[in-house]
């Protein structure tokens, strides 16, 4: 008998929230939920408080706030209402939890995600943008207070997968010589460039083979969500940007390889379905079932792979540019980004805007050193203020 883990799942409304809790839905003997967290949409978070019955529901909004504890109070439920970022960080880092799912949307996640972390969690991290804004400060955590990191993004829990054995962050000694990350290279793979400046949001929102929240869609279709998972790949696996290979896969149904020095390559591959790394995650090392249609190579057929193409995607490579540049470079990129997508989302600019924008922000703000968190809350600030006078100059 496995001893029940206490969870809290970060950004429980979005899509991967609810993939994490369609799983754990299916083994109440594992996993019981302490705390549930969403930024405003209450009526969703409340239904979810109805099924899953957690000690705490967290919100950023204030108003959401009130309408949930309301809403719980006339059911009966025993839910305590939080409200704010405060909260977040308290929820993710209490005693009675084992383990955090790490799924807000962008900046907002990093702050209950390094507080998971500090306190040695286990910790399931889908939020990409904490370890691009902060990769060392997070990294460093994760080391001195002994907390498992498990990639819940397809890419690098397909890399976790393939890589040796309690592999220690050195690729040299594992025999790895290099890491291909997959990409499905997005909905725009084939779109003539002449039309990719009328794209709508809707347009770039429809992935070809994944369901997921807006801004990672967005993300994938500019490729900018692949040089954040460059980055990423860096620090969760201490890889070189040259050791890390991009290669187009329009199935997505391999999710990442690893290249040895004797010419194996290990694949993971599977149905393009969140729930399978969240799976992972949740009961690693052990397997549980996760809901998932298992794959049938028949009907796939065939599989296909590219090079990444960097003048239809300039946004891969400023990523690959801000990991070698380092410092804060990666953390200005990233919330340039943030405010494009959101601009992008609200018809504000247009779609090639967005490498536009980032590239000139990168071109117009120095770069610093990270030794604090404060040094990346800092460049993530100067960033988002130099994005929107980009958008509209004062
Ligand atoms: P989503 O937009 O569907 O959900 C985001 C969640 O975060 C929601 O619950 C929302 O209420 C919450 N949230 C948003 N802003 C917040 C704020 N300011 N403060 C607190 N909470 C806030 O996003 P998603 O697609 O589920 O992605 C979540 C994260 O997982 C992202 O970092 C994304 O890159 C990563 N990821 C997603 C997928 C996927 O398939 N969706 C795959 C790999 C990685
Ligand atoms: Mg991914």
């Amino acid at each position: 008998m496995n001893k029940l883990q206490h969870l809290t799942v970060l950004g429980s409304t979005g899509s991967i929230g609810k993939s994490t809790l369609d799983v754990i839905a299916r083994h109440p003997d594992r996993y019981q939920i302490y705390a549930l967290t969403a930024n405003q949409q209450d009526e969703l978070l409340f239904e979810q408080c109805s099924r899953f019955k957690p000690r705490f529901a967290v919100m950023l909004d204030e108003a959401a706030c009130k309408r949930l504890a309301q809403r719980l109070l006339s059911a009966d439920l025993k839910t305590q209402v939080l409200c704010g970022v405060s909260a977040l960080e308290d929820v993710s880092a209490a005693p009675e939890v084992d383990a955090v799912m790490a799924a807000i949307v962008g900046a907002a996640g990093l702050r209950p995600t390094l507080a998971a972390a500090r306190a040695g969690k286990r910790v399931l991290l889908a939020n990409k943008e904490t370890l691009v804004m902060a990769g060392r400060i997070f990294m460093d955590a994760v080391q001195q207070s002994g907390s498992v990191l498990l990639p819940i993004d397809s890419e690098h829990n397909a890399i976790f997968q393939a890589l040796p054995n309690q592999y220690g962050g050195d690729l040299k000694a594992g025999g790895v010589s290099q890491i291909l990350l997959t990409a499905s290279g997005g909905p725009f793979r084939n779109t003539p460039l002449l039309e990719l400046q009328q794209v709508t949001a809707d347009q770039a929102c429809a992935h070809p083979n994944w369901s997921m929240g807006r801004k990672i869609s967005v993300d994938s279709a500019t490729m900018m969500n692949k040089g954040l998972e460059v980055i990423e790949a860096h620090w969760l696996f201490n890889a070189p940007a040259e050791a890390i290979q991009v290669v187009v896969h329009p199935q997505s149904v391999i999710h990442s390889m690893v290249q040895y020095v004797d010419g194996s390559v290990l694949a993971q591959l599977g149905n393009p379905d969140m729930r399978t790394p969240i799976a992972y995650g949740l009961a690693y090392p052990d397997r549980i079932d996760a809901g998932v249609a298992p794959l049938d190579l028949f009907k796939i057929a065939r599989l296909d792979f590219v090079e990444p193409d960097f003048e239809r995607f300039p946004c891969l490579a400023l990523a690959y540019q801000a990991l070698r540049t380092a410092g804060t470079a990666p953390t200005l990129m990233n919330a340039a980004n943030e405010v494009a997508v959101d601009a992008f989302l609200e018809k504000r600019i247009a779609f090639l805007d967005i490498p536009r924008l980032i590239s000139d922000v990168l071109d117009k703000l120095p770069v610093h050193a990270v030794n604090v968190l404060e040094d990346v809350l800092q460049a993530d600030m100067q960033a988002r203020s130099a994005a929107q006078n980009w958008i509209s100059p004062l």
